[in-house]
């Protein structure tokens, strides 16, 4: 299915579960757990969810999930599972390898969002995509390299560092244009300098809304998770983007909802509710009807 000049496919890497509390800020579990139970251990099971956008010249990929580094310590705490969906064979599925990718766009520089920069082999860590060129806010990296106490746990420099040594980073000014019909969109609330990405075409918009929105459960404008650095500054960006969203019918794509991957929005007396979900490709042909 094309949006404008791209052909977009979702590319899905991987499982894992987070603290449901930590994913609802001050929503009580009363609430969230109907939407999201939890286990036993109160976590919420939770996807990887990229985009990817083609055209003629370009093969973009839209972050990299969780990937498939770090110790049994790490893959435990945040039950990393990757026996369904993987990077590698999600793209074999849409008939492209690594080496096919021409640009990776990272939103931010989270483990699981950026983790799939690299992988291990013989215990070393190597680029998965060597040959593309990777986008990152500069006001983000700059953070990344020295995050707050609060939010260090969820940068690992050792995935996202080799990017710059091996010359393959680009780091963008806010408003900067790389890719036609492609807006970058940042946000300043969960983390600074997170970039969106919305897709234009001439019948539909697809906003990937990253740590914004990351699951449907979070489509209530309040609904905030505890990691985020400036939570009203996330109310505020969620308020302008869901407007938008139910004012036009853009299409959100959840990055982190195992059930739900794309939906519109409508705003209601109560504030903003789902309208419609589904696959990102059903949505996309449901607006053209
Ligand atoms: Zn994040």
């Amino acid at each position: 299915m094309k949006i404008g000049r791209y052909t977009v496919d979702i590319i899905e890497t991987g499982r894992f579960r987070l603290d449901g509390g930590a994913m609802f800020g001050v929503v009580p579990k009363t609430l969230w757990e109907k939407a999201t139970p939890a286990d036993s251990a109160n976590t919420i099971a939770m996807t990887t969810r990229s985009l990817l956008l083609r055209d003629d010249v370009r093969i973009i990929l839209v972050d990299t999930g969780i990937g498939d580094t770090g110790n049994e310590k790490f893959r435990s705490i945040y039950s990393v599972d990757r026996s369904e969906h993987e990077m590698v064979a999600a793209l074999a599925a849409v008939g492209l390898t690594p080496a096919d990718v021409t640009d990776v766009i990272l939103t931010h520089l989270h483990f699981d969002h950026a983790g799939g920069c690299v992988r291990e082999a013989d215990g070393q860590l190597e680029l998965l995509f060597p040959d593309a060129r990777h986008f990152v806010q500069k006001r983000h990296w700059l953070w990344a390299l020295e995050p707050s106490e609060k939010d260090r746990a969820s940068f690992i420099a050792e995935r996202f560092l080799p990017l710059h040594d091996a010359g393959i980073l680009t780091l963008l000014d806010e408003g900067e244009e790389v890719f036609t019909d492609i807006d970058l969109h940042v946000v300043d609330g969960h983390t600074f300098a997170q970039q969106l990405v919305r897709i234009e075409g001439d019948d539909a918009s697809v906003l990937y809304a990253a740590d914004l929105i990351p699951m449907s459960a979070h489509i209530p404008a309040p609904w905030v998770m505890s990691y985020d650095l400036q939570p009203l500054v996330t109310l505020r960006e969620k308020h302008a983007v869901l407007e938008r969203a139910a004012e036009h019918g853009d299409i959100l794509v959840f990055e982190h909802d195992p059930l739900v991957e794309a939906a519109t929005v409508l705003r209601g007396n109560r504030g903003y509710t789902m309208e419609r979900s589904g696959t990102l490709q059903e949505m996309l042909a449901a607006s053209r009807v």
